[in-house]
Formats: structure tokens, C-alpha cells, sequence
């Protein structure tokens, strides 16, 4: 079976902006689960020569407020604990946000191993991003493009070293 790959972050980071990207529209398999987890999508990705099966989480856009922190937290909670691989993202250009600490600490209580991905760092845009992502102890950040399709070279490099 192929390895599980969850992205995981607050919204409006860009997750399902790296989900299709790594899944190719055409290929994409989109799949609506019961309860909890009925806003992920799972489709077969593809990273060089790496295959694994990629989980989106939250699309949460018609959540009613006071019951969006504990859905996204539960749906959260779920995808980390059927995946082997976490991709944490969070936007460079916006800087942390206590809702992206929250996720981060999610992350870390899995012990689940984890990717840092600073999105949104087109450019020179995700400098200053990647020195306070740093601060989350998650190890390094990885600054991708997940619009622009830069850094792909380097989350190869870093899922290939825990796949
Ligand atoms: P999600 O809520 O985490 O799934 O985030 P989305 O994938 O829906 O993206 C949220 C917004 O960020 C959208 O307007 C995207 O176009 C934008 N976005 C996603 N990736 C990038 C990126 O690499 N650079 C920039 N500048 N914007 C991005
Ligand atoms: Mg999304």
C-alpha cells in the first residue's frame, strides 16, 4: 500500500493549492467521507519517482463558528493519526498566527514525523516566514510555491528522506 502523506494547517494556507498540485487535476480522485473527515480529499500523488497517497483536510468554508475550531481540530486529528508523513503548512508571507500554533502543537503531540512547509514563499516573499516558522521547533522549514510549483525539488528531498 502506498505510504500517507496529510496536509495539515490552518486555512487558507494553501493546502489544497499543494494537494492539487501534487495530485495533477486530471488524475485527481476526490473521495467524501462520513462525519468527521467528510471535507478530506485523498488522491494518488506523485512527486518524481515518490508515490503516496496525499490527504487534504479542512474545507471548512460553511462551518457554523462556533463549532469550526472543533471540527477542523477533530477532521486534524484523524488525517495525523492515519498518516506517516505530516506536511505542516503555513504562509510565509502572513506570519504565525495562535491558530497556526495550535495545529503545531497538534503536530508535535502526534510524534508523527513531520515536514515544515513555509507556502507562499515565491519570490524572496517567505524570508521572514522561514526565521519565525523555525521558532515552531518543527526542524526546518521548507519554503515552497504551492501556486508557482517552486520547491518542489526540495520537499522531494525531504519526503524521500522519511518515505
Ligand atoms: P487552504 O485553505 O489551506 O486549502 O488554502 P487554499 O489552497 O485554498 O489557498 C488559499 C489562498 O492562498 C488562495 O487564494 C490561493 O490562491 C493562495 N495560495 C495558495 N498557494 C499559494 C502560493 O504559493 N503563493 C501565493 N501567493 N498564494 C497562494
Ligand atoms: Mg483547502
Amino acid at each position: 500500500m502506498a505510504p500517507v502523506v496529510a496536509i495539515v494547517g490552518r486555512p487558507n494556507v494553501g493546502k489544497s493549492t499543494l494537494f492539487n498540485r501534487l495530485v495533477g487535476k486530471k488524475l485527481a480522485l476526490v473521495d467524501d467521507r462520513p462525519g468527521v473527515t467528510r471535507d478530506r480529499r485523498e488522491g494518488a500523488a506523485r512527486l518524481g519517482d515518490l508515490a503516496f497517497t496525499i490527504v487534504d483536510t479542512a474545507g471548512l468554508e460553511d462551518a457554523h463558528e462556533t463549532t469550526l475550531v472543533g471540527r477542523m481540530r477533530a477532521q486534524t486529528e484523524a488525517a495525523i493519526s492515519e498518516a506517516d508523513v505530516v506536511l505542516f503548512v503555513v504562509d510565509a508571507r502572513a506570519g504565525l498566527t495562535p491558530m497556526d500554533r495550535q495545529f503545531a502543537d497538534l503536530v508535535r503531540r502526534s510524534g508523527k514525523p513531520v515536514i515544515l512547509l513555509t507556502n507562499k514563499a515565491e519570490g524572496r516573499g517567505g524570508i521572514e516566514g522561514a526565521y519565525e516558522a523555525f521558532a515552531l521547533g518543527l526542524g526546518d522549514p521548507v519554503p515552497i510555491s504551492a501556486e508557482h510549483g517552486e520547491g518542489m525539488g526540495e520537499l522531494y528531498d525531504a519526503l524521500a528522506a522519511v518515505l
